[in-house]
């Protein structure tokens, strides 16, 4: 059952209910795993832990993340950490007896052939790691497929899915630091019985209205973490406040649960018993509204949030700290990636949680919040004037209607007119040549994007029915230079749409200026649907330098077939975007004789990963190159 479905049968059921508080307990109800799932993952573990054992011995398989850290839902991933430290203990002890008793066999009667054998532990790196847990997995776990590594994500991991349960699952190594958080929820979750209903809520909140919960975890959109611990934020800053500051619950601890990882104090108590209850006694109700409330009105831009000290941290103050090369409060000096949206992990103090975030998805989520925000002041929201329609979390939880959805927004990609494209005989013909020319050169142009679009970025296409032309005049014009790239090469957003006149706009020019080439259908190119399964933007150039195998004087996008392996290389290693990228290219011949280029309007369609705008200035830069190396190769010539 996917959550759109169990949404639509939740929603009947909410609006029978008395009010805001028992829905939101209806949705953990619904939501949360349920015993027999958590069994069923337990067993894979286990399963998993046999195995590995036998390959790294003395090695734990440990549970992290939304399967224990009690914000779990069905469909959530099983995140899992590999600790090898006492595999790395082993190893060197089998070493140093090797070595005394000659060689060949090691002292628990192992051969030398066993796979830790090929590989030392403590010189290794995570990836070489990674690759190795990765053959295991694919060779001697049943039921585990697609296996493959990620290792340019920030922890890189080994991603599998298992097939009978369904389950996608990540295996990382080094990763004491995403226990012990987990460990932090879990013990959140147990002093304030309210974190739960606020997190399942807000999470599904921002599920539906596509802000958050980006599968693919490489796109700018807020991860089910990073709103967890804006969750938290808000409850330690209600008044009073809902829980403790994370300063307050290290001081709340006895010396035998004091813990420092990496550097990084994760002290805190063990058991909810050692903290007071909280005096606040708002309902769920109104604290999901005060939630809104609170991020609608947060001043991000000058804010660094810190959970440590359950407060905003003005961002010059922290900058000057950073910047006079101070450590962070504890811990060893690093700094955090800043960006629109500051959001400290609540131990590892250099990590902003949400530097993934940009400034697009930042604006979602106020929006969102503003959104929510105004609908919890209505009287709808507990249900005092629903009059029979839906009315609190039924309404606050709908997923967004086509019509609510960002206005789709057209970027635009230029390509000027260079004669390369022309028969020998007609270049530097052009000026006294007339629209044929241009048309001609358009034409191959429009071929080699779409040989750069197909062959080269493996999109599939599909050369949509509507004339792009007829589209194009609606929002288009000509003489409109705010539509193009600047001479910096930073993209302007398509102005507001106006109606232009139908028919030859030349009659609309006015006198002494040259007449604008005429855009009647033959002139312009069908747009082209895309789909892109593969974020094949991201990590280019290390595939790239991996692939010519040493260094390569050749810039990005000179060569077509280097491109198309890279491409390739990407598809084949990466997983595919859970969610693909829609997208529709429709390209347009503007300008007179002198200035004549190609316009490539690109649209966003339905972009559940949140990487469009990734995409698009990848494909700022590249296209133009490649099309460029397409024409001179002659691969584009229809
Ligand atoms: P879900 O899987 O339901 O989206 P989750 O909490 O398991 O939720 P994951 O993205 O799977 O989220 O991450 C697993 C764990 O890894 C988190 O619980 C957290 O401990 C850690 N983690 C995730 N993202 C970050 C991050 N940006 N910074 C630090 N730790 C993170
Ligand atoms: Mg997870």
């Amino acid at each position: 059952q996917s959550l759109q479905q169990i949404f639509d049968r939740l929603k009947p059921e909410l609006c029978q209910l008395s009010s805001v508080d028992a829905q939101m307990k209806l949705l953990v109800e619904r939501l949360q795993l349920g015993e027999n799932e958590k069994k069923a993952r337990l067993l894979v573990v286990q399963l998993l832990q046999e195995v590995f054992v036998e390959f790294f011995p003395d090695s734990q398989i440990l549970l992290f993340g939304s399967s224990v850290n009690t914000f779990g839902i069905h469909s959530c991933d099983l995140d899992l950490f590999l600790d090898l430290e006492n595999t790395k203990t082993f190893q060197a002890r089998a070493k140093t007896s090797t070595e005394q008793a000659g060689e060949g066999v090691s002292d628990d009667g192992r051969s030398e052939d066993s796979i830790l054998s090929d590989i030392d532990l403590s010189a290794a790196s995570a990836a070489e790691v990674l690759e190795l847990v990765a053959t295991i997995l694919k060779r001697c776990v049943p039921s585990v497929h697609k296996v493959h590594v990620v290792s340019t994500a920030r922890l890189p991991v080994v991603k599998y899915h298992h097939r009978e349960l369904n389950l996608h699952g990540d295996i990382t190594l080094n990763n004491r630091l995403g226990v012990r958080n987990t460990r932090f929820l879990q013990l959140l979750s147990g002093l304030e019985e309210r974190l739960r209903p606020l997190v399942f809520t807000v999470r599904y909140w921002a599920k539906q209205k596509q802000i958050a919960d980006n599968p693919s975890g490489a796109g700018p959109l807020l991860n089910n973490y990073a709103l967890t611990l804006l969750v938290i934020f808000f409850l330690q800053n209600c008044r009073p406040p809902v829980l403790p500051t994370v300063d307050q619950l290290r001081d709340m601890a006895c010396e035998e649960e004091e813990c420092v990882i990496d550097g990084w104090n994760c002290t805190f108590p063990s058991q909810p018993i050692a903290v007071q209850p909280s005096q606040n006694t708002q309902d769920l109700c109104s604290l999901l509204a005060g939630f809104f409330s609170f991020y609608a009105q947060f001043d991000f831009p000058s804010s660094v949030i810190s959970l440590r000290q359950g407060s905003a941290l003005p961002i010059t103050d922290f900058l000057s700290q950073t910047k006079d090369g101070e450590a962070p409060p504890e811990g060893p000096p690093s700094e955090p990636k800043l960006g629109p949206l500051n959001l400290l992990d609540p131990f590892e103090l250099s990590h902003n949680v949400a530097g993934n975030v940009n400034e697009r998805s930042l604006h979602s989520f106020q929006k969102a919040c503003q959104e929510a925000d105004k609908f919890c002041r209505s009287l709808r929201y507990q249900n005092k004037s629903a009059k029979g329609k839906s009315w609190g979390l039924a309404r606050l939880l709908a997923p967004l209607g086509h019509a609510q959805q960002a206005h789709p927004e057209r970027l635009v990609i230029t390509i000027p007119f260079r004669s390369a494209a022309l028969p020998e005989g007609l270049r530097g013909e052009l000026h006294s040549a007339g629209d044929g020319f241009r048309l001609l050169w358009s034409r191959k142009v429009c071929s080699a994007v779409e040989v750069v679009l197909k062959t080269v970025l493996r999109c599939e296409l599909e050369a949509s029915t509507a004339s792009g032309a007829e589209e194009m005049e609606t929002t288009l014009d000509d003489s409109t230079q705010s539509v193009e790239s600047h001479s910096d090469g930073s993209p302007q957003r398509v102005g507001t749409k106006r109606p232009l006149s139908s028919g030859s706009d030349d009659s609309a020019t006015p006198p002494g200026k040259r007449p604008r080439l005429a855009r009647t259908a033959k002139d312009d190119f069908p747009p082209w649907v895309c789909v892109q399964k593969h974020a094949v933007w991201v990590g280019r150039r290390k595939v790239r330098r991996e692939l010519v195998k040493g260094p390569d004087s050749r810039p990005e996008g000179s060569c077509l077939e280097l491109e198309s392996q890279v491409t390739a290389s990407i598809a084949d290693k990466e997983p595919e975007l859970k969610d693909p990228l829609e997208f529709k290219v429709c390209p347009q011949t503007v300008g007179g004789t002198e200035n004549t280029r190609l316009l490539l309007n690109v649209e966003p369609g339905s972009d559940k990963a949140g990487v469009f705008h990734d995409f698009f200035h990848f494909l700022e830069v590249f296209v133009p190159k490649m099309v460029e190396t397409v024409l001179e190769s002659g691969a584009g010539s229809a």
